[in-house]
């Protein structure tokens, strides 16, 4: 036998090789090898085994890594088909599907020390005369039978030497054992039963329960009687089993999804859910471990986001392809953890841009969350508040299934959001305000009545621009081209691309100019906290964003103290917009809503009315009826004026009109072409170079727009001159096949790169 390898240096090429006996009942498609290339050792994935080869005097494969198949033939298959898809070669796309630390040769599990009880006490054999630490000591590892060395020490804050007496006597043992690291090993979860679902929730449930019916086998062929018809309805076929859940903040999704898996189990099969990285907090990992995942059940949950360890990585990978975790909770990449077989994927937030990878393979995990389950007979679920007009639209033309939740649960009502006309309000209060009359008052009598205030600004540091009012210089990063912002706690301006930093001048930079009065102008989550501070003086207000939360634990710590009521104030970004779920909190004011209506894309109005409708969301949950104010300067814009009405139909239509007009997605799909390199020149002639290649390439497309050459919005980057050029057609698979034939034979500039972003999300 011959093993097809594809190797981990991308050549778009599968290579063969020899099994060597030793490895020939071990090996399998999926399995990751060390193999030789040329001089070198290089790791692979098997993707085929084959009886013959075109090639002579094939090479044996060196090594088999790890016990069992890292790829499983699903997840295989995947990979493929994202590597058709996304045009990238398949080399990659096998590489992100799996962690970086479960890839690597040497990764492993850890041996730590175990201390298990050694004897059976009883009235015939007491104890051994114990010091009264000793016995301390003994009555913790009596209760726990086992538990790692270093666990006990903390618990009983003692030392090695005291456990070795315990061992001496015969009462213990101590030895090594495999380790597995659990990152919430430390929580006390306390399980959770299934709610009674409210009319609303129970026919969501009814639809979704039928679609995750085995399909009704046929009745096995006896010898003459005539095949009978499966009873019952007919069992359910791909687009059937895709569902989009629109449901609004608060009306009970997530109970939805947990009774769905529930179902799931019990069929025998696991689940996958996708969460937002930002979403993944303690919370939401919370309410799915302490439905599944306690007390004896303990592995059954496994999370994978990218504040794990790479240990602990490896271990919770290792976990699910093993079959003892059947319920996966993760970002982006867990869509393809090994769950096998699969019966449930459930995409959260399914509008979120984080679901797009940002480089190669550019693949979106909601896309291939609905391929996947396609491909597995698996139940998909898509869930939003605000789902994305691709989801809204395929709904809506029969490709997923619509499921709606119109009402939050308990009949809490949906918060009042009132839209503060900051242009106004800055004539009235004479100059340019953070905070409008009707929020600071609206605060002070949140503060009076002990309840919560959530305040939301996407944008960090203290103020976006530095400016001398004499010359006009403005402070802009040397690599990208974007202005510097001021961070104050550092007292530094830093680029938010790039990372540059440096000092703030104290005068004007420009030597013929020189002026001292240089202005700070734009506003950040520094600046709105340092405001408030003086406002309200005796207001515990605390900052969350990207500035703040330094280590891993700091998000925890400040959503723990704000859940138990030690913050009056979360000032924060983004990071506080989505799937936090405070009673106490019913304010939240929206500094600055038009921020992102001034962005160049065509889905700047659909990403505001999201990002207000989510944020909004936040307020209200509890018995108190929430308030949002939205301040704006331009509060008629219809994407401020529908989610002030909670009304997504609404906006779903006039945006589909406009999108029609001007045939972007998801009226049609989008291939984003980004040439980058140093020298602008090479840049764009290679651009003018590609543009004439393809429309010879792709000739045949009858509905193909090609727009541009141009310098793409964010011109420059890190020292990279960027052009674009985007096409739109309806063929999408058709066009990534030229794409992928084009770019192979391709000749650009030296130093200049292309990258093409099927369905790309950021068109900056
Ligand atoms: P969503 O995910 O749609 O924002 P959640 O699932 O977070 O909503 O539900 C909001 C709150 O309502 C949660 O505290 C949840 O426990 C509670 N809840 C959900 N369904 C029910 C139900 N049927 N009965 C009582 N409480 C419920
Ligand atoms: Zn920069």
């Amino acid at each position: 036998m011959i093993a097809r390898v594809t190797l981990e240096i991308a050549l778009r090429k599968e290579f063969d090789y020899a099994i060597p006996p030793e490895l020939a009942d071990r090996l399998e498609i999926g399995s990751r090898v060390k193999v030789p290339f040329g001089p070198r050792q290089v790791l692979g994935v098997v993707t085929a085994l084959v009886q013959e080869s075109t090639h002579t005097n094939l090479r044996p494969i060196l090594k088999l890594i790890g016990q069992q198949s890292l790829v499983t033939p699903q997840v295989l298959q995947l990979a493929r088909w994202i590597g058709t898809y996304y045009c990238c070669p398949v080399e990659l796309a096998l590489k992100s599907v799996l962690p970086e630390a479960v890839r690597r040769e040497e990764a492993g599990w850890r041996e730590r020390l175990y201390v298990r009880v050694a004897v059976t006490v009883t009235p015939d054999r007491p104890l051994p005369e114990l010091t009264k630490r000793q016995l301390d000591v003994w009555s913790v590892i009596e209760e726990w039978r086992e538990l790692p060395l270093q666990e006990l020490l903390r618990l009983t804050s003692t030392t090695a030497d005291t456990v070795r007496r315990l061992e001496d006597k015969g009462l213990i043992s101590i030895s090594p054992q495999i380790s597995e690291r659990d990152p919430y090993a430390r929580e006390a979860i306390l399980p959770t039963q299934p709610l009674a679902l409210n009319p609303e929730q129970l026919r969501v449930m009814e639809t979704v329960l039928h679609a995750l019916q085995p399909p009704v086998a046929t009745a096995p062929a006896t010898s003459s009687a005539s095949p009978t018809p499966p009873a019952g309805p007919a069992p359910p076929g791909a687009a059937e089993r895709t569902f989009l859940l629109h449901g609004v903040t608060g009306s009970g999704k997530t109970e939805i999804y947990l009774q769905a898996i529930a179902h799931a189990l019990d069929q025998g099969k696991g689940a996958i859910v996708l969460v937002p990285e930002i979403s993944l907090t303690p919370q939401t990992v919370e309410r799915f471990k302490a439905r599944f995942g306690s007390g004896r059940q303990q592995t059954l949950v496994a999370v994978l986001h990218s504040h794990l360890s790479g240990g602990e990585r490896h271990d919770e990978w290792h976990k699910i392809r093993q079959g003892r975790a059947r319920i996966v909770i993760g970002a982006r990449s867990a869509i393809f953890a090994p769950v096998h077989p699969l019966g449930l994927v459930i995409v959260d937030e399914e509008h979120e841009h984080s679901y797009k990878q940002e480089e190669t393979p550019r693949y979106h995990a909601r896309d291939v969350a609905v391929v996947r389950g396609q491909m597995e007979g698996a139940v998909v679920i898509l869930g939003s508040a605000t789902p994305s007009m691709e989801s809204f639209h395929n709904a809506q033309r029969g490709k997923y299934r619509l499921l709606e939740l119109r009402n939050r649960v308990d009949d809490q009502r949906m918060p009042i959001v009132r839209v503060v006309d900051m242009r106004k309000e800055n004539r009235k209060q004479k100059g340019v305000q953070i905070f409008s009359q009707e929020l600071k008052e609206a605060i002070t009598q949140r503060l009076e009545r002990r309840e919560q205030v959530i305040l939301f600004l996407n944008r960090r540091g203290y103020s976006t621009s530095l400016q001398c009012t004499v010359c006009g210089y403005t402070a802009e990063c040397p690599n990208c081209s974007v202005s510097l912002t001021y961070h104050r706690a550092a007292a530094r301006l830093l680029c938010h691309i790039c990372s540059h930093e440096t000092r703030v001048p104290k005068q004007c930079p420009d030597p013929k100019c020189g002026n001292p009065a240089i202005r700070f102008s734009g506003l950040g989550t520094e600046r709105v906290e340092d405001t408030l501070t003086r406002l309200f003086p005796h207001a515990r207000i605390k900052r969350m964003d990207s500035d703040t939360l330094k280590r891993k634990e700091d998000y925890r710590q400040i959503l723990g103290d704000f859940r138990a009521g030690k913050i009056d104030i979360l000032v924060g970004t983004q990071m506080i917009a989505k799937g936090l779920h405070f009673p106490n909190v019913t304010l939240v004011g929206i500094i600055h809503a038009d921020l992102s209506l001034h962005i160049p894309d065509f889905r700047a109005g659909e990403r505001t009315f999201q990002l207000l409708t989510q944020v909004a969301g936040r307020a209200g949950r509890g018995d108190v009826e929430g308030e949002v104010f939205v301040q704006s300067f331009t509060p008629f814009h219809p994407a401020i004026q529908f989610a002030r009405r909670h009304d997504y139909a609404g906006f779903y239509d006039q945006e589909l009109e406009f999108r029609q007009q001007l045939k972007y997605p998801p009226l049609s799909r989008i291939a984003l072409l980004i040439l980058r390199g140093r020298n602008e020149d090479k840049v764009r002639l290679s651009a003018d170079h590609l543009r004439k290649e393809l429309e010879q390439e792709l000739a045949g497309l009858k509905d193909l727009v090609i727009a541009g050459p141009a310098p793409a919005p964010l011109a420059r980057a890190e020292a990279h001159y960027r052009y674009q050029i985007m096409l739109r057609t309806r063929q999408m698979t058709l066009l990534g096949h030229h794409l992928s034939r084009l770019s192979a034979r391709l000749q650009l500039a030296d130093e200049v790169s292309l990258t093409i972003d099927v369905d790309p999300t950021n068109l900056a």
